[in-house]
């Protein structure tokens, strides 16, 4: 979406929207808001959705350190603490479970990186000058990023795996 798109649709008198509860847990967990521990959040949604038994105990590995690993850990369990996920810098934004049936790969769709890259955008043009802006500028543009953040967490809660992840499994025989 154009960052123009983004002045248009927000709202003056925003209030943030209240966050989903494994959400909240994850912004709790993160420190912040942001889209990619949101993206992150749902990939763990989809290995929960994706599991079964038969996996038994599930080791993954997440392909780039950002911000996702949070909302991973804290979905899933897995945690670098105990070694059951490690972050290995490949630059590829795929969590790849091994588990004792065979394989999961769960990767963030284009729509998904567009999505988090128009983001990314328009907080490069809200920050642009920054040092010679006056408080009420800032306060301006700190108003808008909060609330095109808002309205894109919503949509990354609400959007179908279909829309935001690709899956590929892979089973032993
Ligand atoms: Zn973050």
């Amino acid at each position: 979406m154009a960052a123009n798109a983004f002045y248009r649709m927000v709202n003056r008198q925003h209030m943030t929207t209240p966050a989903p509860d494994i959400f909240a847990r994850i912004y709790a967990r993160h420190g912040h808001r942001c889209t990619m521990s949101t993206l992150g959040g749902r990939i763990g949604l989809a290995v929960l959705r994706l599991r079964r038994a038969e996996w038994e105990d599930v080791r993954g590995c997440y392909l780039t350190r950002t911000c996702a690993v949070d909302g991973i850990v804290e979905v899933t369990g897995l945690s670098e603490d105990d070694g059951r996920l490690q972050v290995i810098p490949e630059g590829r934004h795929l969590l790849r479970l091994e588990h004792a049936a065979g394989r999961l790969e769960i990767e963030l769709a284009p729509t998904a990186l567009e999505l988090a890259g128009n983001y990314r955008r328009l907080g490069y043009q809200l920050e642009a000058g920054w040092d010679d802006l006056d408080f009420a500028e800032r306060e301006r543009r700190e108003g808008l990023r909060e609330e095109a953040l808002d309205a894109l967490l919503v949509k990354l809660w609400e959007m179908g795996d279909d829309e935001l992840l690709l899956i590929r499994e892979e089973n032993h025989g």
